[in-house]
């Protein structure tokens, strides 16, 4: 039997396994996949015992992922732009690193919630590892605007600066939150850790288009404090990043089995077991 796991530190919550699981089930792959507590000083020497009991693959959670970039002795182009991997593969000698995060959230975006980006003025809330992973998707999907903006102003400058020469015909800014007077956009991606403080990017009401849609990246059982402050300004179109967590794990699958598996099954079930876990 093939084994993967994924490796993180805390790894409890993580929701993989039962994806995996599920995805397995499904398209009846003979897999067992796991999760795994790496020390934090102890990541490659997990993924090398790992590998050494045999395994095939491992997915990477934080705070791992730019160490697992370093790892990996070969990198998919849109693991090496967002400088991150998530979905490391053992074959032979090589170790390929693949990013699926950006992927996850584009399919989510435009397949699972019918939001188109292509044309849009894109707003991305947060410059850390995450909004990393999903800038060239994001450029690549040809919006008109795409603007991160971060609290630490400077970390959305450099941001910007490692993927400008992506940009093509995009209008592509970065800045401050209190930049954000003025311009208006038409989807807003909440990609900072905020929500798991509690807390709110302070951006202005006005940053929202009358029928924007919002997304954020973190998921709960019912509004994240992001969605509940979209919700509370009159919008409707709101999503959290549980489809993001399901089709950047089904990217994982597709890569290591070459069969893709159907996500929408295992979405609702993990929505409802969300709900139910309240
Ligand atoms: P990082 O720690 O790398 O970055 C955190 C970002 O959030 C920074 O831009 C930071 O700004 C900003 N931030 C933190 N607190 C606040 C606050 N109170 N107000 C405004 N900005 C704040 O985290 P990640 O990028 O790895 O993760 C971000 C989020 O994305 C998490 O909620 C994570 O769960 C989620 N995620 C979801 C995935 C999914 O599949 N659904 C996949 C990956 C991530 P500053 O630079 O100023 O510190």
């Amino acid at each position: 039997m093939d084994r993967y796991a994924v490796i993180g530190h805390p790894i409890k919550h993580s929701k993989s396994p039962i994806i995996h699981a599920a995805f397995a089930r499904q398209t009846r792959q003979d897999l067992s996949y796991q999760a795994l507590l790496a020390p934090l000083d102890g990541f490659s020497d997990t993924v090398r015992t790992f590998r050494a009991d045999g395994g095939s693959g491992v997915n990477v959670t934080v705070p791992f992922k730019r160490e697992a970039c370093a790892l990996a002795t070969r990198l998919t182009a849109r693991a090496e732009a967002a400088g991150a991997v998530n979905t490391l593969t053992f074959r032979d000698d090589i170790v390929v690193g693949d990013n699926t995060d950006g992927v996850g959230l584009i399919r989510d975006l435009i397949v699972n919630l019918a939001c188109p980006l292509a044309g849009r003025r894109v707003l991305l809330l947060g410059a850390g590892g995450a909004a990393r992973g999903v800038v060239l998707p994001l450029l690549q999907t040809k919006p008109t605007i795409l603007t991160i903006a971060n609290r630490t102003e400077a970390r959305a400058h450099e941001l910007r600066a490692a993927f400008v020469r992506h940009a093509g015909q995009v209008l592509f800014t970065a800045g401050s939150y209190q930049d954000l007077d003025g311009w208006e956009f038409d989807v807003v991606i909440n990609a900072t850790s905020a929500s798991l403080e509690n807390d709110i990017p302070p951006i202005p009401a006005s940053a929202f288009a009358p029928d924007a849609f919002a997304y954020d990246m973190m998921y709960s059982a019912g509004d994240t404090p992001f969605l509940a402050m979209a919700r509370d300004l009159g919008l409707t179109r709101l999503a959290d990043g549980l489809g993001m967590l399901v089709e950047q794990a089904a990217e994982s699958f597709a890569l290591w089995r070459g069969v893709r598996p159907r996500s929408a099954p295992v979405l609702s079930r993990l929505r409802r077991k969300l709900a139910s876990s309240s």
